[in-house]
């Protein structure tokens, strides 16, 4: 509202976030003697003269760079401007609009809130009061309000009579407020429609136009939207005083940083295949369904797996969401089994996997679903579950998207056996680099391990193998169920395929590797119920025909098989030696 310079509207690429930014500068700028300090410096929060405070936290949130919409929007609004941004979510507006205005407020003593910030959902109203107050952690005396229905109202008023800096909230309730009078507006000085689009998408315009009305003359209007229909132009035009116009072109390449597969399932095995693919990823993981029944049951076949898993569905309190929401980002829980109205808006970095377990209903959903990973240009996963009916909807949504989704196979008991062992090993070995450094729990250990070996006359291997024996349980540590129906769960035309290589191997036993590592998995129909073990199956091959000891990979027993790595392209004689092999315990 103050400057009156003229509007130069930008088209800026969303992709551009994260850290490789600097990178890039540097690449770019041959002809500047800059160090890489400084380049870093003028590519930083610093340019923005910034408060300590303000600089403080947003070190603390491990923001190191503004993304585009910030360096673009930030001066701006610093310099009093109105404006118009088009930016989606997952670009980082957020704190585009946020920071100038604590910035400003550094010093606020007034008891009446100064800022109004308007947001189509609660959810997207306490994600919107959430960042203002991690932004301000360590401004004093900064206060952040949402005011939304479905909450205790009381509450709010009680909140409002404080001294508060920036309101948040939905059109509805504001209105509420304003007229009995519990939210005193004659002090704001700056309006932030948040994902304007939304807002009139809900039928909120004639709230949002009788909100205005109300609000003082003089102020700072901003305004942001995922897209600019005419009517958003309107509002605009008729509210917003020679904005400054930010375009992020689209976040289409961001949508690429999120690996998009799908896997053909029928409907009996969807639970099954699920577990199997959180075997593999299971920290971090959203699923979405399309009942709030599901998410129940969903969760609790889960609980019993193991997970650590919450619903998010709209039969749960307000209060109960956000608290759920909170134990996610915390990592208190890994999993949250939602549906698509309960988990709207839902930002949340951790979540790295987005899986589609039902169907979504249109491509809007879809998009919707998957943005909840790959946040501000970070990389995630999501999966999609595809029936042979929903074949073609799968089509659709590739055209509709200009984006091929391929197809992942469901893991097979390999894959997760290879997983679980790398997992405990990883977990080993990291605990005892951890362990290394802590003094105290040292002493403790070479206490444990004297009295094991004084009073027990246990030697170290027994020992190792005793407190391994006790992380993993008394449940088997492979997995050997039956996965013979994964491979029929594929599509029409890979069933073919399928078939025609099973044919061709299923007289032997030789299952595919998917790694390049130049070995071929066999199967031997002899397991630990035959006593079978390691150096039995090793004694077998290498006596019975030329292969080698050390060129045999990796060995696993089973109760009722082995698997065992082999070097491929091994000639036909081997081959039908293998076949007859008969593996002699000791
Ligand atoms: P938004 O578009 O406001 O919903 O923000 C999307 C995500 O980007 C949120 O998780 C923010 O915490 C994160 N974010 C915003 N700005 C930055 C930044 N400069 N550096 C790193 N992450 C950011």
């Amino acid at each position: 509202m103050v400057s009156k310079r003229k509007s130069t509207p930008s088209d800026i690429d969303g992709s551009n976030l994260t850290q490789d930014y600097v990178n890039n500068l540097i690449t770019e700028d041959n002809s500047a003697e800059k160090t890489k300090t400084q380049l870093e410096e003028d590519d930083s929060f610093l340019t923005f003269g910034f408060n300590k405070s303000l600089l403080e936290s947003l070190k603390k949130k491990g923001y190191k760079n503004p993304t585009p919409i910030q360096k673009a929007a930030i001066p701006e609004l610093m310099l009093g401007r109105d404006l118009l941004g088009q930016a989606q979510t997952g670009t980082g507006k957020t704190a585009a609009f946020a920071l100038p205005i604590i910035e400003k407020l550094e010093d606020n003593n007034e008891v009446a809130a100064k800022v109004l910030v308007m947001t189509p959902t609660r959810e997207l109203a306490t994600q919107v009061a959430d960042s203002f107050k991690s932004y301000s952690s360590e401004s004093k005396n900064f206060n952040t309000i949402a005011i939304y229905g479905g909450t205790d109202f009381r509450n709010q008023i009680s909140y409002l009579k404080r001294k508060t800096d920036v309101v948040v909230g939905t059109p509805g309730r504001i209105i509420d407020h304003i007229k009995q009078g519990t939210f005193k507006i004659n002090n704001i000085n700056c309006l932030v429609l948040d994902e304007a689009d939304e807002m009139l998408k809900m039928g909120f315009l004639e709230d949002i136009e009788w909100i205005i009305d109300k609000l003082p003359e003089e102020k700072q209007m901003v305004l942001f939207s995922a897209t600019m229909p005419r009517e958003i132009k309107n509002i605009a035009k008729k509210y917003l005083n020679n904005p400054a116009e930010i375009k992020i072109k689209s976040i289409k390449k961001e949508a690429q940083l999120i690996s998009q597969k799908f896997i053909s399932i029928q409907r009996n095995y969807k639970l099954e295949a699920l577990k199997r693919i959180l075997e593999i990823k299971n920290e971090g993981v959203i699923i979405f369904v399309r009942t709030k029944s599901l998410t129940a049951s969903i969760a609790e076949a889960l609980e019993i797996s193991g997970h650590s898993v919450a619903v998010l569905n709209g039969d749960i309190p307000q209060s109960q969401r956000e608290n759920t929401v909170d134990r996610l980002r915390k990592g208190f829980i890994d999993i949250l089994v939602a549906t698509d109205v309960a988990a709207r808006g839902l930002d949340v970095e951790r979540i790295k996997l987005v899986i589609n377990y039902d169907f979504p209903f249109d491509t809007e959903t879809y998009t919707h679903r998957i943005g909840r990973t790959g946040r501000a240009g970070r990389s995630g996963e999501a999966i999609l579950f595809v029936n042979r009916r929903e074949k073609h909807f799968l089509r659709n949504l590739e055209n509709s998207l200009k984006t091929k989704i391929e197809e992942l196979e469901i893991p097979n008991n390999q894959i997760i056996n290879e997983k679980r062992m790398d997992k405990l090993t990883k977990d080993i070995n990291a605990n005892s680099i951890f362990k290394k450094n802590d003094e105290e729990n040292r002493s403790l250990m070479i206490d444990i391990l004297d009295t094991l070996k004084v009073k027990y006359s246990m030697k170290n291997e027994e020992i190792a193998m005793a407190a391994i024996n006790l992380i993993v349980g008394n449940k088997p540590f492979f997995i050997e169920e039956d996965e013979s129906w994964i491979n029929k769960q594929n599509l029409a035309e890979r069933d073919r395929h399928t078939k025609k290589g099973q044919n061709k191997s299923r007289s032997f036993n030789k299952k595919s590797n998917h790694d390049n590592s130049g070995f071929e998995t066999f199967r031997f129909e002899y397991g630990k119920v035959n006593k079978i073990r390691i150096p039995n199956i090793i004694s077998s091959i290498c006596s019975s025909t030329n292969i080698n000891g050390r060129s045999i990979g990796k060995i696993q027993v089973f109760n009722n098989f082995s698997l065992v790595d082999l070097p491929k392209n091994l000639n036909k004689e081997t081959i039908n030696k293998l076949k007859n092999l008969k593996i002699k315990s000791y």
